[in-house]
């Protein structure tokens, strides 16, 4: 199977401009992303080859190498001519570059976020941009699973035109220069290349009659609402994915995109499913042994302690951790001891202590350099 041409892949001309080939990347990018198409080898081979493309064509180097030899100018000794070829050693991750060229951050949060909302890379895009909302809940709302309703602002298909674009009883009209394919071709010495169409933009027809309440882009903006159904046992950084929830579009609207952010409790700390606690004992109930009440993040629990607990003691209370989602089983209460240590004392308090610690004395348990009392 032969490698497609670099510029074919991107849709654009071999004297495309380093901006037109940056737009183009960035468009397509998006739309191969692997975020965006969840378990489709097809569009995440695609992004692979257009990331490959861009970043041979956006390297005046590279750029004039490939022209020059095309893709064998870049495997390894095979470079026409020899001291030709380039000795990079392979490509780019495809995602740093999209990073690179988004500026995402770097967090959990999902590269997307940094641009979805604005929607500004998306002029020709048949579907609209998607969008994104962080949503925080609290420890307790993940435990349970809770239901909100989330007011936003999105570009919605118009009313007046139903996002068509067209004055109502108008039609597109097939554009003339594609005659409706949204391809041109040129030929270039061997090459063929198609690019999108520069009068349509790539969707084959035009609006010849602007619908006179959105001037025929086809949308206009709302206030709208979405309910989610935030399942138990989510995780922080989890996204939920609501499909033409997003920015509407000639070819539809995009998704809009959900993100949990899960705050931190003051008592609990979540790993996976289980949670950890910290309890302090008096140093008595630790020598000595008893049982407890423990806070659980749905009430209470009893925690058993034996006689002899040592601080930094880790006890696991089987069932009292987060339920797994979308399953049935649950994570366990993990309670970290740590021995307090009374800072006052009573006269009677002090000498039952010496006492005590005269007998320590007489037993030998007590190491060697003994504190002296005051
Ligand atoms: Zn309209
Ligand atoms: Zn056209």
């Amino acid at each position: 199977m032969s490698k497609q041409d670099y510029y074919e892949l991107l849709g654009v001309s071999r004297n495309a401009s380093a901006d037109e080939i940056k737009k183009a990347y960035r468009k397509l990018a998006v739309k191969y992303h692997p975020d965006k198409n969840p378990g489709d080898k097809n569009a995440e081979e695609k992004f692979k080859q257009i990331s490959e493309a861009y970043e041979v064509l956006k390297d005046d180097k590279k750029k004039a190498m490939y022209d020059q030899y095309g893709h064998a100018a870049f495997e390894g000794g095979a470079g026409g001519g020899g001291g030709g070829s380039y000795q990079g050693g392979g490509f780019q991750d495809p995602f740093d570059l999209f990073r690179e060229v988004f500026g995402g951050g770097n967090g959990g949060g999902g590269i997307f976020e940094s641009f979805f909302g604005g929607g500004s890379s998306y002029e020709h895009d048949q579907t609209g941009a998607d969008l994104s909302y962080r949503l925080s809940i609290t420890l307790e709302e993940a435990f349970s699973g809770v239901e909100k309703t989330i007011a936003y602002r999105r570009n919605a298909p118009c009313s007046r035109c139903r996002g068509s674009g067209c004055e109502p009883g108008t039609k597109p009209k097939t554009c003339p220069t594609c005659r409706g394919r949204g391809q041109v071709v040129t030929q270039q010495g061997f090459f063929s290349m198609s690019r999108p169409c520069p009068h349509c933009g790539g969707t084959g027809r035009v609006i010849e009659t602007p619908c006179s309440k959105c001037r025929g882009n086809g949308t206009e903006a709302e206030r709208t609402q979405v309910k989610v159904k935030v399942p138990a046992g989510i995780n922080d950084g989890a996204k939920l994915r609501f499909h033409g929830y997003g920015e509407a579009g000639q070819g539809g609207a995009g998704d809009l995109y959900i993100i949990i952010s899960v705050e931190e409790h003051p008592i609990f700390r979540r790993n996976g499913n289980d949670l950890l606690t910290h309890q302090a004992l008096p140093f008595t109930l630790a020598a000595l042994g008893g049982e407890i009440q423990i806070s659980t993040l749905t009430g209470e629990a009893n925690l058993k302690i034996p006689a002899g607990t040592q601080p930094g003691t880790l006890f696991k209370l089987r069932g009292y951790g987060m339920p797994q989602l979308r399953g049935s089983s649950k994570g366990d209460l993990l309670v970290e001891v740590s021995i307090e240590v009374p800072k006052k004392l009573t006269r009677s308090q002090r000498e039952a202590l010496e006492a005590f610690s005269d007998a320590l004395g007489e037993s030998g348990d007590m190491p060697k350099k003994r504190v002296k009392k005051n």
